[in-house]
């Protein structure tokens, strides 16, 4: 938390910016930086994306508090990529710490113990675990590294910051620096010091992978910093964030909040793989839930193979099997469907008959050809009759004229966005605003969308993959 930077003695920051113009790309570099101490400020790769961090003892801090490992990032894992198995967290304490604080660390597992599915045990023999150091600030790793990591307490002055901090390694970013946070408060960047370590701790996740396990920003959460006078305000009357609306919100009470509790829970409810080739997968989430469930399964070897494409037989049987549609019209003949004996027909009826698909303009259904992206949307929209959507919303989109024009006559691409069926993940694992509506969809895309066709149905919980595309 904000208290972790007291630590530091930083004398002077000189920081600036040097822009490069070459064709129509901007880039920003950091040119230099001054510094007292040990605080040293350096460009990395976290998912993908350059950004700035302290180097401190060897160790790279993010948002004054965030303790990151490059090997880990390298491995484009998100949050549910570094959950801890059974919620059970290993740890050690170093001898140095003192008995007072380890009094406030025992205080602070068990109030998660007490609220939540995460329990704490003592290391044995365990590789991955929590050491928890006498170094100074109050800083954690997000999430299990998969080796020894320290969790320092040198600054975490009582148990409601410590309680902050396991918050990090049980999987937590911080609330306000969500990357929507813009749809709910303000940064006051003229009230905030100018200094780089000031100004991190507001900087909004661009890239940071994970999922939203609450929707929105939570004013409770023990992982939001005050919204007022901080130690950041440039002077002492200069409060540095507030909500959309010009009020503020109180002081957290630094406990866990409700929704604290039921994300957590909700997290860690499918952290266990159920297939062997998901660990880590950008719709780990989603696929784990739908199996766990019994709506979808995997392949007799223990795959689900998340990155292969879907036939357009395959995807009607998902719709059967997950939305279960109950029927509104007739069938139709489709003249290259059998009529029997053949896998996926009574499937294909299922959804004929409950709105989801029509075949094409021909009479044809083509059940080995791939399925795309925008069909799954507009099947969906159909199938579930989204409305609400607005053609020059997709406007945003840098390929929206890819959207075949019946897609758009009907409105049902739009119609999908609005109702967040959408996600614009793409294999390099970036965040583009590209639709790639003719992209034969992967079986992760299908069950994203699914996930979100459960959502809208309110047959799941509202948790929001992090490459959905959000109006
Ligand atoms: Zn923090």
């Amino acid at each position: 938390m904000r208290f972790c930077l007291k630590s530091f003695t930083v004398v002077s920051l000189v920081f600036s910016f040097v822009f490069f113009s070459s064709c129509d790309n901007k880039q920003e570099e950091l040119e230099e930086i001054g510094v007292e101490e040990n605080v040293e400020v350096v460009g990395v790769e976290y998912y993908g994306e350059k950004i700035y961090v302290e180097k401190v003892d060897g160790n790279y801090v993010m948002e004054g508090d965030i303790l990151i490992d490059l090997d880990q990032n390298a491995k484009s894992s998100g949050k549910m990529g570094v959950l801890w198995p059974n919620g059970i967290i290993y740890y050690n304490i170093a001898s140095d710490v003192s008995n007072s604080k380890r009094q406030i660390i025992f205080e602070a597992m068990n109030h998660w113990k007490d609220n939540t599915v995460i329990k704490f045990q003592q290391r044995t023999s365990q590789n991955a675990y929590v050491n928890f150091v006498d170094k100074g600030g109050c800083k954690s790793f997000i999430g299990r590294r998969g080796r020894m990591q320290e969790l320092n307490v040198g600054g975490c002055f009582n148990k409601e910051l410590l309680i902050h901090e396991l918050g990090h390694a049980v999987g937590l970013y911080h609330e306000h620096n969500k990357y929507d946070r813009d749809k709910y408060i303000r940064i006051l960047w003229d009230n905030i010091d100018d200094n780089f370590l000031s100004e991190a701790q507001y900087k909004k996740n661009t890239t940071a992978p994970g999922r939203d396990f609450t929707i929105g920003v939570d004013f409770e959460s023990v992982m939001i910093y005050r919204a007022g006078v901080t130690d950041h305000s440039i002077d002492i009357t200069k409060p540095v964030m507030e909500k959309l609306d010009g009020t503020d919100w109180s002081y957290p009470p630094g406990t866990l909040s409700a929704n604290d509790i039921r994300g957590v829970n909700l997290m860690y409810a499918n952290s266990i793989p159920l297939a062997s080739d998901i660990s880590g997968n950008w719709a780990q989430y989603e696929i784990n839930l739908l199996m766990s469930k019994g709506l979808v399964s995997g392949f007799p070897d223990g795959t689900f193979k998340p990155n292969d494409l879907l036939t357009r037989a395959q995807f009607a049987t998902l719709i059967a099997s997950i939305i279960k549609p109950e029927p509104i019209r007739d069938d139709i003949n489709f003249p290259d469907v059998p009529d029997t004996d053949y896998w996926a027909t009574d499937a294909i009826s299922i959804a004929v008959r409950g709105g989801y698909i029509s075949g094409f303009p021909d009479g044809t259904f083509r059940l080995d050809e791939k399925v795309s992206r925008v069909q799954i949307w507009v099947s969906l929209a159909s199938g579930l009759r989204l409305g609400g959507g607005i053609n020059s919303d997709l406007d945003f989109f840098s390929d929206r004229e890819d959207i075949p024009d019946w897609a758009i006559d009907n409105g049902k691409v739009a119609d999908a966005y609005k109702n967040k069926l959408i996600s614009v993940y793409n294999p390099n694992n970036s965040i583009t605003n590209k639709l790639r509506p003719n992209d034969n969809a992967t079986r992760a895309d299908a069950l994203v969308t699914f996930h979100q066709a459960l959502v809208f149905l309110k047959k799941v919980d509202d948790t929001a993959n992090r490459y959905l595309a959000l109006p």
